[in-house]
């Protein structure tokens, strides 16, 4: 017998041709990536900075694994919490100024456990509509009263924190937004939350190691303390090029999140050598600051050559460069006729992002040069009117 309506499910995603495959990747991540055997230019991964593969970094995984075995063994608070896990934490609060930092297996659990933790029943959560699906998820489990606001609306806000009688109140935003890749009014929220005595919690996936002047994300480059952003969660998994995340701010924070964050408590740690890796990763964060520049230039590059193009670009000054096309179908004919020559790009379609704004997610990283971003434009500008030539 069929478990209920699951075919079903699976056949009208089939039939609005929204169904997701995956590639095998079978050689290191980096610019260049073999899939299937084939040699594809990639646009589409978070490693910002070109770290995921970085020799140095590389090694400290070996190192920690020689020296720690594989396994982490058990969860943090039985016996799984080594050195490793530990030093990381002190490390990257300091680079972060924040009081304490608390580290996860992954940013999905991060956020989850961080959200559970500090709103239930009888509170509010409020959250910008663009957020990632771990930060909605987080709030739609925790129990609290769920508000979405409109992208980036601090009016918007401000009138559902008015109206809102939850006893804790939080506001939970991305930096980056991962789809469209503006930034959110950090100060503005910041203010608003300080006013309504709200706590505002931040998702700096994609801004850690990239903002700032040393690459501390976000809140370093809109200059925002501990107190004007009390939660504050960024990944070692994009452009720190490891795995794993981690939940910053002041000590009774970090010790609720040990006491009752159960995606903290109830999983294994992460393997010591990851943590190792990202503690190299740190180092060369903000030792290489030519990663960061080289990146803005790409950034700036791609921008004045495609806008040159009249290609349509978003209001986007990150490495995250949608270009919208609209039509789910159309976004993935592009992306396929990239793929067959050899140039990776993602579609973005429902329900990843709203209907009618499906996408080409580009992604910059500083190991990209730039005739990688010049035979990108050139090839989508002739795919595209050769679309619009065939009346596709
Ligand atoms: C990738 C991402 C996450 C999840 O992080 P993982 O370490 O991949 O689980 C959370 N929030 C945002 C905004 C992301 O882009």
């Amino acid at each position: 017998m069929a478990f209920k309506n699951l075919a079903e499910r699976l056949k009208q995603r089939q039939e609005l041709n929204l169904i997701r495959h995956r590639r095998v990747v079978s050689g290191p991540q980096d610019v260049n990536l073999c899939i299937d055997g084939m040699p594809y230019l990639a646009f589409c991964s978070n490693d910002y900075l070109g770290l995921a593969n970085h020799p140095l970094i590389v090694k400290s995984f070996q190192d920690a694994a020689n020296h720690y075995g594989v396994g982490s063994g058990a969860s943090h608070l039985i016996s799984g919490h080594s050195v490793e896990h530990h030093q990381l934490e002190e490390e990257l609060a300091d680079f972060v100024g924040r009081s304490r930092v608390l580290l996860f297996s992954t940013g999905y659990m991060a956020n989850l456990g961080a959200i559970t933790a500090l709103v239930q029943r009888g509170d509010a959560v409020f959250e910008d509509r663009l957020n990632h699906a771990s930060l909605l998820d987080g709030g739609l489990s925790s129990g609290a009263r769920f508000k979405r606001y409109r992208h980036n609306d601090v009016g918007h806000l401000s009138t559902l924190l008015q109206a809102s009688s939850g006893a804790n109140r939080l506001v939970v935003t991305d930096t980056v937004f991962s789809m469209d890749g503006d930034i959110a009014p950090l100060s503005e929220l910041a203010h608003k939350c300080r006013e309504h005595d709200a706590w505002l919690m931040v998702d700096d996936a994609h801004g850690f190691g990239v903002l700032g002047d040393n690459g501390q994300g976000a809140l370093a480059e809109a200059n925002l303390s501990e107190v004007d952003v009390p939660v504050l969660m960024g990944t070692l998994s994009k452009a720190a090029g490891s795995s794993g995340a981690f939940i910053a701010g002041s000590d009774e924070l970090i010790e609720a999140l040990i006491q009752f964050a159960r995606p903290y408590i109830y999983t294994t740690a992460m393997p010591p050598a990851t943590a190792a890796a990202s503690r190299m990763s740190l180092r060369i964060i903000k030792k290489e600051s030519w990663r960061r520049e080289k990146l803005r230039y790409l950034i700036q590059y791609f921008k004045t050559k495609a806008q040159s193009m009249c290609l349509p670009l978003m209001a986007s000054d990150t490495a995250i460069q949608p270009i919208v096309i609209g039509d789910a179908q159309r976004a993935m004919s592009i992306s396929q006729g990239l793929a067959n020559q050899g140039i990776l790009v993602t579609a973005i379609r429902p329900p990843t992002v709203p209907d009618g704004s499906s996408r080409l997610r580009i992604t910059l990283s500083a190991n990209h040069e730039e005739e990688h971003v010049d035979h990108l434009l050139t090839r989508l500008c002739d795919l595209m009117q050769e679309m619009d030539k065939a009346g596709a």
